[in-house]
């Protein structure tokens, strides 16, 4: 989506001027079966806005697709297609879907990312005048379980998501993971001026809402799920591996959905996520690795947590398991409070979750770090959060806040 920035010129210039058939799109919805029920939600410069409803009477989930919002993003159109026309309705039986395959037919037409009054539909939630988001206002006067975006990113070298999420378990990093054998992940610590790890973001709204004003992606979050999740397809590569890309993403929350692991109590964690302690030893590390955890410890301990991730990020990527898992949970930890000092309430609760779980299996020391008092001040922090809850994260007692005790070794 580029949650913020039109980029001009940013496009690649060997990219092939196309023009997108939309006469294509709507021959190919009109064909779908049932389980599948077309709608007309509007009609723009010409161009009907279709919604497909899979399992209309499906009650346990509903999810909604949407693609299209930028008509020069042709991977999510593609994407929402496939999908339909290979539905399997054997597989999710209990799961309405909702898909709007491509809400702005008039950029798809002429390869364009705004509408046809130039605007970015995607960052004019407050205008009346917007047909396409008088859809979406349309569309979320329901609630639904999650909300899947599909968006590319001209820049991008790799595949990557926003998740906005609470109460819920993050599925981005299974994301990845699924879709790292089709398309390459856009492995940077920073995207977009957001912490990323893995590709996977947890976007600061409220820094989204400084930027661009009141977009979808924040309102559409606000209003109508507790999970929202936009996926970006590097529009650099070929557009198969863009759509299967999607395909993969999209079928990680189709499924988590449709079993119980959307529910918190249920939390299951990948392999790999907890290890059993007797798998545990220290590994030699290099100089580098040695360097790079003292600097991020002593940037962490100024305060300055996203340096202290960048840091641990350097090691993290150099490293296999169980390293690599203690670094993970490091990175966290630093993200946590750095969510923290930004008042990002599910960012907070979310990092400190997942490193406190990481960090269970290790021993009260590692690597010269005193684990113990960092596994004791996440239970405490996130006791303090969950208590606190989202309108008052900015009461939080800042005494729990903690430096890491850490002695390296004598070189
Ligand atoms: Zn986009």
């Amino acid at each position: 989506m580029v949650m913020c920035s039109r980029r001009l010129g940013s496009r690649p210039s060997v990219c092939v001027s196309r023009v997108n058939d939309y006469d294509q799109v709507v021959s190919r919805l009109k064909r779908l079966d049932a389980p599948c029920h077309l709608k007309t939600l509007d009609t723009i410069a010409g161009h009907p806005i279709y919604a497909v409803v899979v399992n209309p009477d499906a009650d346990r989930v509903k999810i909604w697709v949407n693609a299209g919002t930028h008509g020069d993003e042709p991977a999510g159109v593609e994407a929402a297609l496939r999908m339909l026309e290979e539905w399997d309705r054997e597989l999710y039986p209990a799961t309405q879907l909702l898909v709007t395959p491509c809400l702005n037919p008039y950029g798809y037409v002429h390869d364009q990312r705004e509408n046809a009054q130039g605007v970015d539909a995607n960052w004019a939630f407050k205008r009346d005048d917007v047909p396409e988001v008088g859809v979406v206002k349309q569309i979320i006067q329901e609630r639904f379980d999650a909300i899947i975006d599909l968006h590319e990113d001209w820049e991008s070298d790799g595949y990557y998501l926003y998740e906005q999420i609470r109460d819920r378990n993050a599925l981005g990093p299974e994301i990845t993971e699924r879709v790292s054998p089709h398309c390459p992940i856009n492995g940077r610590p920073e995207i977009e001026g957001e912490i990323a790890l893995g590709g996977v973001i947890y976007p600061d709204l409220e820094l989204q809402k400084r930027k661009c004003g009141k977009g979808v992606p924040v309102e559409v979050f606000k209003r109508a799920t507790n999970h929202q999740i936009t996926l970006e397809s590097p529009s650099g590569f070929p557009i198969d591996a863009r759509v299967e890309a999607h395909l993969k993403a999209i079928d990680v929350v189709l499924e988590a959905y449709a079993s119980e692991r959307r529910d918190l109590s249920h939390a299951r964690l990948k392999p790999g996520y907890v290890l059993e302690p007797e798998s545990i030893t220290e590994p030699e590390l290099t100089d580098e690795d040695w360097k790079d955890l003292s600097e991020g410890i002593r940037l962490f301990n100024a305060g300055a947590y996203w340096e202290s991730h960048e840091a641990w990020e350097l090691v993290w990527r150099r490293r296999n398991e169980p390293t690599r898992v203690f670094f993970q949970a490091l990175i966290q930890f630093a993200a946590a409070y750095h969510q923290l000092d930004r008042g990002v309430y599910h960012g907070v609760v979310k990092h400190m979750r997942n490193a406190s779980t990481k960090l269970a299996s290790f021993p009260d020391r590692f690597l010269g770090v005193e684990v113990g008092p960092v596994k004791s001040s996440l239970e405490l922090c996130l006791d303090e959060a969950l208590r606190l809850g989202e309108g008052k994260l900015s009461t939080f007692d800042r005494r729990l806040v903690l430096r890491i005790d850490f002695n390296a070794p004598e070189p």
